[in-house]
């Protein structure tokens, strides 16, 4: 079960970005898929602390799966 890999935006919140306008360029936090896969605490029904895989539009790139960072190496 693997639902979402497309990106979730084309584009980030930043009109004109630089970033988004580059091609090619994938997300080093997400590999260019917008999404990453953090793990959460759960506390189950016994009291022992587990952990759940879950899907979010990725941060360093605001779900663009564009690289975002002025760091990035080429
Ligand atoms: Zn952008
Ligand atoms: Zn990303």
């Amino acid at each position: 079960m693997d639902p979402m890999r497309e990106p979730t935006h084309a584009r980030c919140a930043i009109s004109s970005c630089g970033w988004c306008e580059q091609d090619g360029v994938d997300c080093r936090f997400c590999s260019g898929t917008g999404w990453w896969r953090p793990e959460q605490p759960h506390r189950d029904g016994s009291g022992v602390i587990v952990w759940l895989r879950v899907d979010e539009p990725c941060r360093g790139c605001a779900g663009t799966g564009k690289e975002h960072s002025p760091t990035a190496a080429h």
